[in-house]
């Protein structure tokens, strides 16, 4: 009898529509057999999944791992190696960095080189990176699309940065006419162009005005960012996305007026997709300004009650595709300014530790159901991203990147014990029942019992397919 180099027995393996009780089979890294019979076979390791349910390892489509280090980004802050680790405890089996993390940016081909030689050495779990499409590169595009760049994205700045390194990842210079020109050329290339929608003249002017009326208490923050911002830039996307073709993802949607567009845009054929985060189903800005102070910036910020509200009916509704975490960790020193001066702290939050656990409570709240999480988590996330041959499914022939999920441990989100250098109060002491157990990549276990036990460089950068007309 041959020998397989692991056996998962006692799984309640989470497919498309069904559960199943089986035994996964794995060999070389991949799902070789699903065993729904008494598994007489010999593996080099077995893991008992103590009929817990298995699902599809999660796929984070938005980190910021602050890697190449730079004068701004040091070497004592997130890097490759802590960021997956907090990913392998999390249940996160693939992440996809995005462009502006570090020096050099990842909006030339050079770039992109730089940081995946970084990546080869440091991650402990599968990645790929986003490149930037913006003002000065729109010639990298194509040459960013060959090199393996898993989609674009852009910010809808238009302020010209002191820091020239964010050139190739916004407006600056342009307007709408440069919007269409990249739209046109990421279209090109049949990759999605994640567009982060905020009206930076409209933020700036308000901040501004607040800060010479001497108004830099946590609230100002809100008073500079409206619901306003968020609505022209989603509409400005969406209306030029219907005229390049241009295939759109909406980063972390915050808002009930871009949810609603976002609906009619689908409805009329847009090809458009909406991501949304946690924070933003679980918090509001009440909870900034009577809690967590700096540590609940983030931008677009937290929103009102009742955008939380329109975000779940979004979700429920499948017009929200995606739940990314926009794990942006700053270190405690960057937020801690904005407690005497909002305007002072770093924008951001870490989130792969925590999101899981979260949107699990949720379903056990009744929010939705295992199918429907491991769809926003894992599965559309790969095929819109065009990585579905391999990730995003539990099914012969893809990759073996699971998670055992124990769906009825209850558990306290505590900062300490985080693998991230981030500061992580966002969510501590929350309650949470639903935990990950263990997280596989390719076979091989990553997290065993909150442990990590994943290696750095074990994780490979993962080349999407071509996904034309996929939705
Ligand atoms: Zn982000």
């Amino acid at each position: 009898m041959s020998t397989v180099d692991l056996l998962v027995k006692n799984c309640r393996l989470v497919q498309k529509d069904r559960i199943v009780d089986a035994d996964l089979i794995i060999d070389e890294g991949k799902i070789k057999k699903i065993s729904t019979g008494a598994s007489k076979i010999n593996s080099d390791r077995t893991v008992d999944a103590k009929e817990n349910l298995v699902i599809p390892g999660c796929i984070d489509i938005h980190i910021h791992s602050r890697e190449p280090h730079s004068p701004k980004t040091p070497a004592n802050q997130e890097d490759f190696t802590s960021a997956t680790r907090a990913a392998a405890a999390g249940g996160y089996t693939t992440v996809f960095d995005m462009p502006v993390t570090g020096a050099p940016p990842t909006t030339t081909l050079e770039g992109f080189k730089v940081k995946k030689g970084l990546a080869d050495e440091k991650c402990l779990v599968d990645y790929a990176f986003y490149g930037g499409a913006g003002f000065a590169n729109i010639d990298e595009i194509k040459s960013l699309a060959e090199a393996g760049v898993v989609a674009f994205k852009i910010f809808t700045r238009e302020i010209e940065p002191a820091d020239k390194q964010w050139m190739g990842v916004i407006l600056s210079g342009g307007g709408s006419d440069t919007f269409y020109r990249v739209m046109k050329e990421v279209a090109e290339t049949g990759r999605i162009l994640s567009i982060h929608c905020e009206d930076d003249r409209l933020i700036g002017f308000l901040a501004d005005r607040l800060k010479s009326e001497g108004e830099v208490k946590l609230s100002a923050y809100y008073k500079s960012t409206p619901n306003a911002s968020e609505f022209l830039e989603v509409a400005r996307s969406i209306r030029l996305a219907r005229t390049t073709g241009a295939r759109i993802n909406i980063a972390h949607l915050s808002t009930a007026e871009a949810a609603s567009m976002v609906k009619n845009a689908k409805s009329e054929g847009v090809s458009i997709y909406a991501e949304t985060c946690p924070h933003y189903l679980l918090l509001t800005d009440g909870d900034m300004v009577d809690n967590l102070g700096p540590f609940g910036k983030m931008y677009p910020p937290l929103r009102t009650e009742q955008d939380r509200t329109a975000l779940w009916r979004a979700l429920e509704e499948g017009v929200i595709d995606f739940v990314a975490t926009d794990h942006a960790p700053h270190p405690k020193e960057a937020k801690e300014p904005g407690w005497k001066n909002i305007f002072e702290a770093a924008s951001g939050v870490p989130g792969l530790e925590t999101a899981l656990p979260l949107m699990l409570t949720q379903m056990n709240l009744g929010q939705m159901d295992i199918f429907r999480l491991v769809d926003l988590m894992s599965r559309r996330p790969a095929r819109a991203f065009g990585i579905d041959g391999r990730k995003g499914g539990l099914e012969v022939g893809m990759d073996a990147d699971f998670v055992v999920v124990d769906v009825n441990r209850e558990a306290v989100l505590r900062e300490e014990g985080m693998h991230t250098k981030s500061s992580a109060k966002i969510f501590d002491g929350w309650q949470v029942k639903g935990v990950p157990v263990l997280t596989a990549v390719r076979g091989e276990v990553v997290m065993e019992d909150g442990k990590v036990l994943g290696k750095p460089g074990y994780g490979e950068y993962v080349f999407a397919g071509r996904v034309e007309g996929k939705s």
